[in-house]
């Protein structure tokens, strides 16, 4: 063999039909372990694999090289004189030479690339976890999303009910004090803006204590609802009814004038004196006042309320303006 073949970078041999070695060059035996060439030849070439590489051998190269005179890139391993695995990648070729039929073989080392491919594997398989990690994580930042945004939704909410009661008188459902202040300040600020006038009415229970002396507390309490639910229907939708405190209730009537308002308050005490709170009658005293330029939010409560004290004073059961008072 001619010494250029002998050293070449990757292992030859050649075997016959049956598989017996013929000749072999220095890197193959190197490969197995070898130090003569007489070590292989003459002997079976499967004499250099385990018992699986020999059945696979037989199965595939044996009849694949008789089909098609040749063998392409089949993985395989041979066996070294110590026992480990040789992993190679072979090409043959069935051919005739003197006369005889040969297979001449190259195996190449697959030794770093099957390391390279493990490697890759590895990575792959890394990448997978990180994968699935991250889809995890994400699964549990979307839930954790979807927690907070439902929290979010119940703490406005839960804002929204606080913000009610806060602002709601809890007898009556009508708007409280604290609420009708708010507003009574907005409101007077919105009708020197649009130059519109604003009235106020003040209306108290006649002789409530009465009821409550007459019937017990609870009573009063019930005729305090009722009328509270008068008001609210007969003042309209454009109104702001709420209650004072005690008996007392109050009612913003913005864009109208002095003359709506009375009018507005007649009718509320006329309902309210002409309907039975459950098997009780009573009647209201109602003082008003009507924004003019220089209003404030004390004057007008301070105007109705000399208004009321007219009323009362004037037999009760009755409304009168601050205008009024002024003019007599
Ligand atoms: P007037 O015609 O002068 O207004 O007489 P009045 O009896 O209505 O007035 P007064 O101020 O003497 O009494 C008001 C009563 O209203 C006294 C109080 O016990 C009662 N009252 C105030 N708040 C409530 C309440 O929430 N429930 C009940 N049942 N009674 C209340
Ligand atoms: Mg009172
Ligand atoms: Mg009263």
């Amino acid at each position: 063999m001619d010494n250029q073949l002998d050293c070449a970078p990757g292992g030859y041999f050649s075997i016959s039909e049956s598989g017996f070695v013929q000749s072999v060059n220095r890197t193959f035996l190197n490969m197995l372990g070898m130090k003569s060439a007489d070590e292989l030849i003459g002997r079976h070439i499967e004499t250099v694999m385990s018992p699986t590489n020999k059945m696979f051998f037989h199965t595939y190269f044996y009849p694949h090289i008789q089909l098609y005179e040749r063998v392409d890139e089949m993985y395989f391993a041979f066996r070294t004189v110590d026992k480990q695995s040789v992993p190679v990648l072979i090409n043959g070729v069935r051919q005739e030479r003197g006369g005889e039929v040969v297979i001449d073989c190259m195996a190449l080392l697959m030794r770093k690339r099957l390391e390279y491919e493990k490697d890759t594997l590895r990575s792959k398989h890394e990448l997978e976890e990180l994968y699935k990690t991250t889809r995890e994580v994400n699964d549990r930042l979307e839930a954790l999303h979807e927690e907070y945004e439902s929290k979010q939704q119940e703490l406005i909410e839960m804002n929204r009910k606080l913000e009610t009661l806060a602002s709601t008188d809890p007898l009556t459902g009508l708007h409280n004090r604290r609420f009708f202040e708010d507003c009574l300040r907005g409101e007077l600020l919105a009708s020197k803006d649009s130059n519109l006038p604003l009235s106020l009415l003040i209306a108290d229970i006649d002789h409530f204590k009465t009821i409550n002396d007459t019937y017990g507390h609870p009573v009063g309490d019930f005729v305090l609802i009722e009328l509270a639910r008068l008001l609210r229907e007969t003042a309209g939708a454009l109104s702001i009814c709420a209650r004072f405190g005690g008996e007392e209730f109050v009612v913003l009537l913005p864009a109208v004038g002095s003359e709506d308002a009375v009018a507005a308050a007649e009718q509320i005490r006329s309902v309210i004196e002409n309907t039975l709170l459950g098997t009780h009658r009573v009647t209201i005293s109602v003082g008003v006042d009507t924004s003019q330029p220089d209003s404030t939010e004390a004057s007008l409560l301070e105007r109705a309320d000399l208004a009321l004290y007219a009323s009362k004073s004037n037999s009760r059961n009755r409304v009168s303006h601050a205008k009024q008072l002024a003019q007599t």
